[in-house]
């Protein structure tokens, strides 16, 4: 199995913009009480799921991290500055409040393994397809689970959350400012193909992790981030941009899944 390893993580900011930097904090990024949980950089049951697809076990050997600080298999799919953010959300944000997103996530996930095969010769994705009736709650939910991962990301580099955030965390129905958009990597799906053909059934799919996440300033003041995330050949793209009025994913039923072009 040595030529294809599951890769996860790769994450950079840039340090010129370490001057847009604010104090370290004790305190949950998303309520204002203490902090005392890291979040998952990837989520442990993806983590598991890929973790399983080597040879039926769930262990941390079977996963490939390769990072600016890291590159080798994982020793451990739950615990360390390997797999969660720094400790900075409280319990219930971390937990309760935000099960409702991580449930939406896992649907998508496993909409998206179950169709591998097939989502990449679409033009278009029809929520309804995925979440059913209740489908624009359940893409906001999704987005949302993407929006902690981006407060989490902000928060552990010690960058400022925007206020937007925290109130489409906190159930407001836009967050204007940012861009939440899905791609499908023509690259990523042409390996798949090739795996499958060298005899690994499930391809692409057990490939997983960041994008280089950039950071942006306008006149000195922190202006802009991106986010990203990719299950094979998908990728989730969040972009916050500072005073920006955009539409996302989660403001149509049907939505086009555009080829990422480099
Ligand atoms: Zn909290």
């Amino acid at each position: 199995m040595n030529d294809y390893l599951r890769k996860i993580g790769v994450l950079e900011l840039n340090p010129e913009l370490t001057h847009l930097q604010v104090p370290a904090s004790d305190r949950c990024w998303w309520c204002g009480d203490i902090a005392t949980t890291e979040e998952h950089r990837i989520k442990a049951s993806t983590l598991r799921r890929v973790a399983r697809l080597e040879d039926g076990t769930a262990t941390p050997g079977n996963v490939y991290k390769s990072s600016s600080d890291y590159q080798a298999t994982l020793h451990s799919l739950k615990k360390g500055p390997q797999v969660r953010w720094r400790k900075n959300l409280c319990g219930d944000c971390n937990n309760s409040k935000s099960q409702p997103f991580d449930r939406a996530y896992d649907s998508f996930e496993a909409f998206l393994v179950e169709h591998f095969d097939q989502i990449s010769t679409w033009e278009r994705l029809d929520w309804s397809a995925v979440f059913g009736a209740g489908w624009q709650e359940q893409a906001r939910h999704f987005a949302r689970y993407f929006g902690k991962q981006l407060g989490c990301m902000l928060a552990t580099h010690q960058l400022p959350v925007p206020n937007e955030l925290i109130d489409f965390l906190n159930g407001a129905d836009r967050f204007p400012s940012t861009w939440f958009s899905l791609f499908i990597n023509p690259r990523g799906v042409d390996a798949h193909a090739k795996m499958q053909g060298d005899g690994f059934e499930y391809g692409l799919s057990g490939f997983v992790g960041l994008l280089d996440a950039n950071a942006y300033q306008t006149d000195g003041a922190f202006s802009g981030i991106d986010y990203g995330y990719h299950i094979g050949y998908l990728w989730f793209l969040v972009q916050w941009r500072d005073g920006v009025d955009v539409e996302s994913w989660f403001e149509h039923q049907v939505i086009d899944l555009p080829r990422l072009t480099e």
